[in-house]
């Protein structure tokens, strides 16, 4: 009986794994044809000063907006994109489209900040990443300092000496840099003081229980304070109570992003609060 449970069993998890594969392998043409469909869209959710309440920048976060399935969100396509290579060719189109619409704001005289957007540690690595995002700025007319890369502390520890010196060419470019996720990714502190970044962002994942969980909060102040150490700008993500804003605020750590001020949202919709600002 055991080993009849122990066959189908066996058969049902090569079955399943079948079906993954085959969904993936269907997910990645999907991806190819997104592209070239143009079904990406870029939500933009704004970063605010919890003192003024005003907007100090944005991060662009991708959304895919399916035919039929409606809007996908970056947490389902995001690592097979990593795994076949298509992010590479996926961020490029963030950066392309992100840069045009920030230049265009800044043209209409609008104030949006700097926009923040996630890049891949293998576009880091593609061999014309620097080339391809100089000509996107000249393009657009853009000045560097309107946009803010950010990598996953994870994925620069997973490759530091390499990414302190691509990161270190797009500082000296101009380009604001953040590591993002800060706290889930065993960073040394001896490299950390080495990569030319400009701003920790810390990983909601320690937001999220405050002002209960007495170890996140003390996480949180620990970040603050090293940042404070090493010269950093910080910014905590995933902030969606007053609690939470009034915490950070206590502790310094005055830049804010998350469901308390707003969703990430749509270009009209941020550009109406570029316009028409509430404060
Ligand atoms: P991330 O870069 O850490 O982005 C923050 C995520 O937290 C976003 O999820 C955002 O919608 C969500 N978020 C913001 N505020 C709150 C809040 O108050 N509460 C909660 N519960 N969540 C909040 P999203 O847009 O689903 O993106 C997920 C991840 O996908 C991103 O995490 C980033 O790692 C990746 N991603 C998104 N867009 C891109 C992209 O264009 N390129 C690459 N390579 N990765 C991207
Ligand atoms: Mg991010
Ligand atoms: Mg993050
Ligand atoms: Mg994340």
């Amino acid at each position: 009986k055991a080993k009849e449970e122990g066959r189908n069993t066996y058969v049902f998890y090569e079955q399943d794994l079948t079906r993954k594969a085959f969904e993936r392998v269907l997910l990645a043409t999907n991806l190819r044809q997104a592209l070239n469909e143009h079904s990406f869209e870029i939500y933009y959710q704004p970063q605010v000063n919890a003192i003024t309440g005003k907007i100090i920048g944005m991060e662009g976060l991708i959304r895919w907006k399916h035919e039929t399935k409606g809007m996908i969100y970056p947490s389902k396509f995001i690592l097979i994109a990593e795994d076949n290579g298509m992010i590479i060719e996926i961020d490029r189109w963030m950066m392309q489209e992100g840069i045009q619409q920030v230049s265009q704001w800044y043209k209409q005289g609008l104030n949006p900040g700097v926009l923040s957007l996630n890049l891949s540690i293998k576009q880091l690595q593609a061999k014309d990443f620097i080339s391809i995002l100089k000509q996107i700025l000249l393009e657009n007319e853009c000045d560097p300092g309107w946009i803010e890369l950010e990598i996953t502390e994870s994925q620069i520890m997973n490759n530091p000496e390499y990414s302190i010196e691509i990161l270190q060419q797009l500082s000296d470019l101009g380009i604001k840099l953040a590591i993002d996720d800060f706290g889930t990714g065993y960073s040394s502190l001896s490299y950390l003081k080495r990569l030319p970044i400009d701003k920790l962002k810390i990983d909601q994942s320690f937001i999220r229980d405050i002002p209960t969980d007495k170890d996140d909060m003390a996480i949180v102040e620990t970040i603050i304070t090293l940042s404070k150490s090493l010269k950093l700008e910080v910014i905590a993500e995933g902030v969606e109570t007053e609690a939470q804003k009034d915490f950070l605020i206590e502790h310094d750590c005055l830049n804010i992003q998350g469901f308390y001020y707003s969703k990430p949202v749509s270009k009209e919709e941020i550009q109406e609060m570029l316009e028409f600002p509430r404060v």
